[in-house]
């Protein structure tokens, strides 16, 4: 990923209104992190654990969705990451909503999927870090087309995003 801006980044929101992506807590460590060795940015806010936000590079500049995760439903089985296709034991994964739409009053209209609860599949997918007490599947795939899977799975989830409220970048 190339660098960008905190401006950049409240900017690339699709599904929270300019207030709300004025709102969302951007971690120092974040914007100070090697955006190089980064697939995607994914992280969770500080102060509201429920709240995760991710932002990527598309072929139509910066986008961002807001995510709310589901409260974990005890130890159930190991699920898989939708983007990182990464296995989690426990509450690893977290079922989450992401609305479709930029006002608040629309959120019936949302999306669920499973996602690496602490949203760095960045670092799941080159192998920098690996879920506790679960094996992965076996997978042929180099790194390189690892990472370039998980950029397609966050690009088309940004898109099923984009295509169900006819949302656009401010
Ligand atoms: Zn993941």
């Amino acid at each position: 990923m190339n660098t960008h801006t905190e401006s950049e980044i409240r900017k690339s929101f699709v599904n929270c209104s300019k207030g709300a992506a004025q709102r969302i807590a951007i971690p120092r460590t974040l914007l100070d992190a090697d955006w190089e060795s980064l697939i995607f940015l994914g992280w969770v806010d500080p102060k509201s654990p429920q709240s995760g936000y991710l932002v990527v590079e598309t072929e139509a500049g910066l986008r961002g969705l807001a995510l709310q995760k589901n409260p974990p439903k005890g130890r159930g089985s190991a699920q898989m990451c939708q983007l990182c296709m990464t296995l989690h034991p426990g509450s690893g994964v977290s079922l989450v909503s992401i609305q479709r739409s930029k006002s608040a009053k629309d959120r019936y209209n949302s999306m669920a999927t499973y996602i690496c609860s602490d949203l760095r599949c960045s670092d799941y997918t080159l192998g920098k870090k690996r879920p506790d007490g679960v094996r992965q599947m076996e997978e042929t795939l180099s790194v390189e087309q690892r990472a370039e899977r998980t950029l397609d799975n966050v690009r088309s989830l940004v898109e099923r995003i984009e295509s169900g409220s006819g949302a656009r970048p401010r």
